[in-house]
C-alpha cells in the first residue's frame, strides 16, 4: 500500500507545500472542483498543492465522476503522475493561489447516506433521547444509517438559513411551526464512492477498498428542537436536510494509507457477522484522522476550537460501511457520499455535537471571549477541521468546511 508516494522527504517545487503545516503537501494530492474567483468561467477538476491549485483540464480531466469510476490501479498511477509533476526538479508550471479561486462540490453527488458509526454519540444521543434505553439492541450488529438528500448538500463556505419547523414542547398538547432554537453540528468525514456496484450485485468485505475513492469533512448540520418529534418511526427527515457542508477537498485513501490501523472490538461486544469481517479487515481497516470542531461568533475575532475527536473511535469501519450498503445489492454509483455519522471521543470534551457538548444544551460552554453557548446562535460560524500525522510521514489535512448561520425567513 506505501510507495515512493508517501517518503516524508519527498518535496514538491511549489514552497508552500513543504511547508511543515500546510494541509496538502505533496503526499496528499487532494481532489477539488474550482475556477477563478469572480469569473463565469467552467467548473475545472485541480489537485491542491500547498496553497495553490494544479488545473487537471489540461490532462483531459474535466469531470471528477469519470475519475472515480476507474479502478483502484488506475488511480494509482493517476497519483503517481501528479507526484512526479509536481515533485521538486520537475517542470515548473503556472497554479492558481487557492486564495484567488472559488469552489464548488467536488463531484456529481447522486446519493448520500448518512450512518451513525460513532458509538459514543449514539449512546449519549440515546440517553438524552430514551434515558432508560440509551443503545439500541441492533446498534452493535447493524450498521445503522438513514438515506440524506443530495439536493441540499454545500461547499465549505455556504451560509445556511436557518429552517423553520414543527417542534414539540415535552409538555405541549400540540407542536408549533417555528424557528428552530438549536442548530447543531456534526463532526463527521463522508466517504465518496468510487467504482459502483450494479444491482443486485453485492461485494465482499475484502472487495471494499476497491469501491472507496477517497473522504472529506462533513457538517450534517441538525435541527435538535425539530428531530425529536419527526424522528420516530422512520428517522430523520426535515432535522436533516436544511443542509449538509462539505469541504471542497476529497482526500483520496491513498494518502491516508499510512494513518490505517487495525480495526478492533472489545472482547466483550458482540463480533461482526462474517459478511462484516475477515482478517485483511481486522489487520488494517481503521483509521487514525484527528478531528476538529472550531466557533466563532460575530464579536470573536478569531475562531476557537471547542472539541477534539479522532475516526478511530468509529464503532465501523469504512470499509464496512460500504459492504453493509451494497450488502442487500442496492447499487453504489462512483461520487456516492456516505457519512460516518458523528465522530465523538468517549469523553464529554470530545463530543462532535453542541447536544452531546453541552449535556443536551442545559451546561452552556464559554468561549474564550467570555460569551456563551448552548446551540448556534444567528451570525455564528462553525468550521470542522481534521488532519493525520505520525511519525515518519508528512501530515496530511483536509482543508476547511465551514458554515454561518444567518435569521430566518
Ligand atoms: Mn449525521
Amino acid at each position: 500500500m506505501l510507495d515512493h508516494t508517501h517518503d516524508p522527504a519527498a518535496r514538491s517545487w511549489v514552497a508552500t507545500a513543504n511547508d511543515p503545516a500546510t494541509d496538502f503537501p505533496l503526499q496528499n494530492l487532494p481532489f477539488c472542483r474550482f475556477r477563478r474567483a469572480g469569473t463565469l468561467e467552467p467548473w475545472r477538476v485541480g489537485v491542491g498543492i500547498g496553497d495553490q491549485i494544479l488545473d487537471l483540464s489540461a490532462w483531459g480531466i474535466a469531470d471528477l465522476n469519470a475519475l472515480m469510476a476507474r479502478s483502484s490501479s488506475e488511480r494509482r498511477a493517476l497519483r503517481h503522475r501528479l507526484f512526479d509533476t509536481l515533485k521538486e526538479g520537475a517542470p515548473v508550471q503556472e497554479l492558481l493561489p487557492q486564495a484567488e479561486a472559488e469552489f464548488t462540490l467536488p463531484c456529481h453527488i447522486g446519493d448520500y447516506t448518512d450512518f451513525y458509526t460513532g458509538i459514543h454519540h449514539a449512546r449519549a444521543i440515546g440517553r438524552l433521547f430514551r434515558p432508560d434505553n440509551p443503545l439500541l439492541p441492533n446498534y452493535q450488529w447493524v450498521p445503522i444509517g438513514y438515506h440524506g438528500r443530495s439536493s441540499s448538500i454545500v461547499v465549505s463556505g455556504t451560509k445556511l438559513r436557518r429552517p423553520k419547523g414543527q417542534v414539540k414542547p415535552p409538555d405541549a398538547d400540540a407542536p408549533v411551526f417555528k424557528p428552530s432554537a438549536r442548530i447543531d453540528c456534526e463532526l463527521e468525514l463522508g466517504l465518496f464512492v468510487g467504482p459502483g456496484n450494479a444491482l443486485g450485485e453485492p461485494f465482499s468485505i475484502d472487495e471494499a477498498d476497491e469501491h472507496a475513492f477517497g473522504l472529506t469533512l462533513l457538517n450534517d448540520w441538525s435541527a435538535r428542537d425539530i428531530q425529536p418529534w419527526e424522528y420516530q418511526p422512520l428517522g430523520p427527515f426535515l432535522a436533516k436536510n436544511f443542509g449538509t457542508t462539505i469541504s471542497p477537498w476529497i482526500v483520496t485513501m491513498d494518502a491516508l494509507a499510512p494513518f490505517r490501523m487495525p480495526f478492533t472490538r472489545p472482547a466483550e461486544d458482540p463480533q461482526p457477522l462474517p459478511y462484516l469481517d475477515s482478517p485483511g479487515h481486522r489487520a488494517n481497516a481503521a483509521f487514525d484522522i484527528e478531528l476538529e470542531v472550531w466557533f466563532k461568533t460575530p464579536t470573536m475575532a478569531e475562531p476557537a476550537r471547542i472539541s477534539r475527536s479522532n475516526l478511530r473511535h468509529a464503532y465501523w469501519s469504512l470499509a464496512q460501511m460500504l459492504t453493509h450498503h451494497a450488502s442487500n445489492g442496492c447499487n453504489l454509483q462512483p461520487g456516492d457520499l456516505l457519512g460516518t455519522g458523528t465522530i465523538s471521543g468517549p469523553t464529554q470534551a470530545e463530543s462532535g455535537s453542541l447536544l452531546e457538548l453541552t449535556g443536551g444544551g442545559k451546561q452552556p460552554i464559554t468561549l474564550p471571549n467570555g460569551e456563551q453557548r448552548t446551540f448556534m446562535l444567528d451570525g455564528d460560524q462553525l468550521g470542522l477541521r481534521a488532519f493525520a500525522e505520525k511519525p515518519g510521514f508528512r501530515r496530511i489535512g483536509f482543508g476547511p468546511c465551514e458554515g454561518q448561520i444567518t435569521p430566518a425567513i
